[in-house]
């Protein structure tokens, strides 16, 4: 952990000192500018003088700050944050798919259009649909480009139909998106078990549903067990059925959501495939998807044509383009090279290891922190702060600071909307027993601190550069200048 008062948190500008400098290279070019004298500018830049010494200190002090997954185990429930194998990196950095120009021709890009056709025919197979889009950014890009789709389908169908059914547990994106596309948003109360109550989705299925989404398993941690039956019903009032895959991680290799009734699906590759999430991006989605949804698909996909690949364009139903190229195609790469390391059989045991590690973690806890769900979760568990915590005015906010002062990043809070107090955590099948079991008890640890000394942990994060931020503040009116 980071010792706080060794930080420096002057800015580079205000360690700038006249005249230090880093390299200096001769300019080959001075003298013989090309723009012209207006637009050339007339005080030098206010750039910090700093040594390159100084800059790489710096900025390898700001990047110590971090929580990452590299550094700490990173719970945070719903976003599947795995160990991003090496070995991808270096698959993407290979020349051939790094300096690809993403103009070139299909003649000079056979190896980049055979990795895309390939990886989509596995994720087909994969997921027992038929038809397949990488060109999504991520999962909210990818449900927005599977709403474009239905609506294109429907449309081509001479259906007027305007609502998106959604369960209360799901993903703001989920809501987000239907509006987004100007559809109606019919809310789904769930059950007291955390699934949804199919006689009451029968009572909203109708000739104006276009789409039911629904996230499988849930954002509880749930597998919906009437799955099949609530794709018959959907199916039965002409409605889609929508996956929102981005918990695939807990079905993967085990279930084929095609085979379920699943229309069409997306998946996150920065989740389930292992890619980097970055700072809220880069990453990947697909919408994977049954025929008849097929020729809506956005364009260009892959097609193989005797030996070769070619980009096609489709037959004029498409809804067009949702992203440039074929998308972040460095992502796939690495999705493609995390793929060829798995056979089926394999990804069933990533999702076998995420369900004993999540209940493991739940089983550890569920004394001190009562899990909402009171039966085994699958990847993920939604545990509250218990009455012990409650009772000293502690809240879900006071677990997590605490848990940066020991060193792990804050599961995800506050989420699911529908569960008081909620503390998410998803552990993935990456981390060991050793990680979870020291997860555990700074949970145990800082019940305790809570119970004797309700302040202090009020008052945490102690170790960190700041302290408590005003969120609502933060989140409204961002202050990023210096
Ligand atoms: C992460 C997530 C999304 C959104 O995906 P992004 O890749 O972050 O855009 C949607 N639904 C669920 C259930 C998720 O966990």
């Amino acid at each position: 952990m980071i010792c706080v008062s060794s930080i420096d948190n002057r800015l580079s500008i205000e360690r700038s000192e006249p005249g230090r400098r880093g390299l200096k290279i001769k300019n080959p070019l001075r003298g013989k500018a090309c723009l012209k004298p207006e637009l050339r500018r007339k005080d030098r830049p206010k750039l910090p003088e700093l040594s390159e010494f100084d800059v790489i200190r710096h900025f390898t002090r700001l990047s110590r700050l971090n929580f990452s997954v590299d550094t700490h185990f990173y719970p945070l429930g719903s976003c599947t944050m795995k160990y991003n194998p090496r070995f991808n990196e270096e698959a993407a950095a290979l020349e051939g798919f790094a300096n690809l120009h993403p103009l070139a021709h299909d003649d000079c890009s056979q190896g980049t259009l055979e990795l895309l056709h390939d990886l989509g025919s596995r994720l087909n197979e994969l997921l027992g649909l038929d038809a397949i889009t990488l060109q999504p950014a991520a999962g909210a890009h990818s449900e927005f480009t599977g709403l474009l789709t239905a609506k294109a389908y429907f449309e081509s169908r001479k259906e007027e139909r305007s609502e998106i059914i959604v369960p209360d547990s799901a993903h703001g994106t989920n809501p987000a998106t239907a509006s987004m596309m100007g559809f109606s948003t019919v809310n789904l109360a769930s059950r007291p078990d955390g699934r949804l109550d199919l006689e009451n989705l029968k009572k909203h299925l109708g000739p104006k549903t276009a789409v039911l989404m629904m996230t499988v398993p849930n954002t509880l941690g749930i597998f919906e067990t009437q799955i099949e039956e609530i794709c018959r019903a959907a199916h039965e009032a002409g409605a889609l059925v929508y996956m929102d895959g981005a918990n695939l991680n807990a079905l993967i290799g085990m279930v084929k959501p095609g085979e379920l009734g699943i229309d069409m699906m997306h998946l996150n590759f920065h989740k389930t495939f292992s890619t980097p999430h970055g700072g809220g991006g880069p990453g990947a989605g697909a919408i994977v998807c049954s025929k008849a949804l097929a020729p809506f698909l956005p364009v260009p996909t892959v097609r193989k044509e005797g030996g070769r690949f070619v980009s096609d364009f489709g037959d004029g139903r498409s809804i067009g383009k949702v992203k440039s190229f074929f998308g972040n195609t460095g992502v796939l790469v690495r999705a493609y090279a995390y793929m060829l390391a798995h056979s089926a059989k394999e990804f069933g045991e990533i999702a076998r290891c995420a369900i004993i590690n999540a209940n493991y973690v739940r089983s550890l806890l569920k004394d001190l922190y009562p899990s909402y769900s009171k039966e085994y979760c699958m990847h993920e568990c939604v545990l509250t702060p218990g009455p012990d915590l409650a009772a000293k005015g502690l809240k879900t906010l006071d677990i997590a600071k605490g848990l940066l002062d020991r060193g792990f990043h804050a599961p995800t809070v506050y989420f699911p909307l529908i569960v008081h107090e909620a503390i998410m955590i998803e552990p993935t099948e990456t981390e060991s027993k050793e990680t979870l079991d020291a997860f555990a008890a700074a949970m145990k640890e800082i019940h305790a601190l809570g119970v004797s000394d309700p302040q202090a942990l009020k008052d945490s994060p102690h170790t960190m550069p700041v302290k408590r931020l005003d969120e609502v503040q933060a989140a409204r009116q961002p202050n990023l200048r210096w």
